[in-house]
């Protein structure tokens, strides 16, 4: 089908919430490349939105996933799921958190780990409501995690919001402590600010999350949707910032383009749901456990995380050289395959992200002005040359 067919289908029968989308359609993906219905080739800085984190031409993956469909893909969750509980250990053994549940998408983890935090200080017979993100953070789009969100301009149309939630300026230590107290059940955060616009948070304030909330007795959860499952070249991006959360969020990566989401708990957070509490209709099934197994043993057993420091350090010294060179740049930022490039107010970073698709290079934008990108983990120095090559040129207009 032509893309404009498919536009107007989209533009009379989808809910109008994406906009007019970008003019391209991809039928294919190969390594690190999409392919759209004229047989155009484009390099994928984008991954699906740090989704396609192994590419597209994992033949595992694709095999694992085959045999899945034609075994058994879902039964729900009244039975043992022998890939569901060979993940979970798996997971847990790679971090240190002791349980872990397995729900459909990012928003739906925090939903859990939120619910989880209230229900930590509920079996303590201390019921604790508050939690405090950042401002400019992004959790998700239900109520809760909307609420959690740290940006007005989701806010507006759906109040009245949750009131539970409190938001500081990230980075910011002394806001932090004049935030969290006695009523606060948990901190939550992000260790780079993804949608934000990859803003990255200071081990130090880090570390004081982790020591205001023992101090005040509140929970740490980190969602590590976007940075989790590699995107920093850790499978976790919080223990390199030198602080342990009570709850880990994950998704994106985990199923690499199968929906999975999933919170991870330890210690006295692991034990605070009893049967009944929470639960899903689809959540952990054998299809996205069979995806997210794969994803998982392959980050864990291959060298494919330090492909992602190395390609991401090299990565980023090339944008660091670019804003020496363009004036209109104003910062670099990120780690291992999570950049952003914060551009002068003057040049349109969504102007530059269409144009860099019409050259042939599939990009995404975040924060007030700037470019994010999250390419596959299998993305060489090469696909980097080529994308500079063509940002240098937008870039110098
Ligand atoms: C994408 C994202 C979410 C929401 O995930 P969905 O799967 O879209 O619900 C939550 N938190 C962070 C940090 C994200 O990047």
């Amino acid at each position: 089908m032509k893309t404009e067919d498919i536009a107007k289908l989209d533009e009379k029968y989808y809910s109008p919430v994406f906009g007019t989308r970008l003019p391209v359609s991809f039928v294919r993906g190969e390594d690190v490349y999409l392919f759209d219905s004229e047989g155009r080739r484009y390099t994928d800085f984008l991954s699906g939105i740090a989704v396609n984190c192994l590419g597209y031409s994992d033949e595992g993956l694709k095999q694992t996933l085959c045999d899945t469909v034609n075994s058994l893909m879902h039964t729900g969750n009244y039975f043992y799921i022998e890939t569901q509980a060979k993940l979970a250990q798996r997971l847990c053994e790679a971090t240190g958190f002791d349980n872990v549940f397995f729900g459909n998408s990012g928003a739906e983890a925090m939903e859990g780990a939120l619910k989880l935090a209230r229900k930590y200080h509920y079996a303590k017979g201390k019921p604790r409501a508050g939690f405090v993100t950042l401002q400019g953070s992004f959790h998700g789009r239900t109520f809760a995690t909307l609420a959690a969100t740290g940006q007005e301009k989701f806010h507006t149309p759906f109040e009245p919001l949750m009131e539970a939630f409190k938001h500081v300026p990230p980075n910011d230590i002394a806001a932090l402590k004049a935030a969290v107290n006695e009523s606060t059940a948990a901190v939550v955060i992000e260790p780079i600010l993804g949608e934000g616009g990859v803003i990255e948070i200071s081990a130090e304030y880090y570390q004081a999350v982790r020591r205001v909330c023992d101090e005040r007795g509140a929970l740490m959860i980190a969602d590590e949707v976007q940075t989790g499952m590699g995107h920093t070249g850790e499978l976790l991006a919080s223990p390199s910032l030198g602080a342990v959360p009570d709850i880990v969020v994950l998704a994106k990566a985990l199923g690499a383009g199968v929906p999975i989401g999933a919170f991870l708990a330890r210690g006295k957070a692991a034990k605070a749901f009893a049967a009944g509490d929470h639960g899903s209709t689809f959540g952990g099934n054998y299809l996205a456990c069979a995806a997210a197994y794969y994803v998982t043993n392959k980050l864990l057993d291959t060298d494919i995380l330090g492909h992602v420091k190395e390609t991401g350090a090299y990565f980023k010294n090339r944008l660091a050289a670019l804003k020496d060179q363009c004036p209109v740049v104003k910062d670099v930022r990120g780690r291992g395959l999570m950049l952003g490039l914060e551009l002068d107010a003057g040049v349109s970073a969504p102007g530059i992200k269409k144009k860099l698709l019409g050259d042939g290079f599939v990009a995404a934008t975040a924060g007030a002005n700037a470019l994010r990108f999250l390419p596959p983990y299998v993305i060489q120095k090469t696909h980097i040359d080529s994308l500079m090559e063509a940002l240098v040129k937008l870039l110098a207009e």
